[in-house]
């Protein structure tokens, strides 16, 4: 299998390069770099993709066990991972446990790190030129990008990886804070997880002490970052 890991290079973004291999599948290929505010921050950071890459491949195991349809097929144990071709939706649903990051932005009232009653799910339309703006799921039915069914199995399978990775960090002793979900469409119809599962699109927290990306956004390097990564996978149990 792996020896046919072969594609042309169809999409560069800040953290990976898809190679498309044939009608069903494609190569993503995560990059040992790390950027911020919308890539205005760059570094090298080598070994992060194998990380980000190790992250992935073990969130998505952990939620087909749970029966969450997800795009993984396979892993080369480094830095690509064989996925399933999907109609990707150009919406970022996130799932919020705790009060933190662009959510403090728009609603001063509720303090920092307050643990919300229940957990909260939002969608961002993806665009760099417009900074991800928040959307509503009326905007969302309104401009076609989904329908009702599929709008609802998305925030259903949302709340679902959240209770199954919750659940999976506090028993190692880990906070998940927040965390980025993107789906796509497959050829019947359905919703199935895609995209990734790692470091860069999550918040997690051991003893108040971030375990993702967030070091970096407020100045750690990126070397800090790659070990904060190599502790998030000792602690969780990731090869
Ligand atoms: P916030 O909206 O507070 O900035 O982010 C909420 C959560 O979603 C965080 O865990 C953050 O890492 C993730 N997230 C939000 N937007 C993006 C994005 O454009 N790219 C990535 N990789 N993660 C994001």
């Amino acid at each position: 299998m792996i020896g046919s890991w072969v594609g042309n290079l169809i999409y560069e973004g800040k953290a990976k390069r898809v190679y498309r291999v044939n009608d069903e599948l494609l190569i993503m290929e995560f990059k040992d770099e790390v950027t911020a505010f919308d890539g205005a921050r760059r570094e090298n950071a080598p070994g992060k993709g194998r990380l980000a890459a190790a992250q992935t491949v073990f969130f998505m195991r952990l939620l087909s066990k749970y029966g969450i349809r997800n795009h993984l097929v396979d892993w080369d144990g480094d830095r690509k991972v064989l996925v399933r071709s999907l109609k990707m939706i150009p919406i970022e649903v996130i799932v919020r446990n705790y009060a933190y990051g662009s959510f403090l932005k728009r609603m001063p009232l509720i303090k920092p790190m307050t643990k919300f009653s229940r957990p909260l799910v939002e969608f961002h339309l993806k665009s760099d030129e417009l900074h991800d703006p928040l959307i509503t799921s009326d905007d969302i039915i309104e401009a076609g990008l989904v329908n009702n069914d599929q709008l609802s199995e998305m925030v259903d399978t949302a709340l679902k990886v959240n209770t199954i990775l919750s659940n999976f960090m506090m028993s190692k002793g880990l906070t998940l804070v927040d965390f980025k979900l993107e789906f796509g469409i497959d050829k019947l119809g359905n919703v199935v997880l895609a995209d990734e599962l790692s470091g860069d699109t999550m918040r997690v927290l051991i003893n108040n002490k971030h375990l993702d990306k967030e070091l970096f956004r407020k100045g750690a390097s990126a070397l800090e970052l790659v070990k904060a990564y190599e502790e998030m996978n000792r602690l969780l149990g990731i090869p």
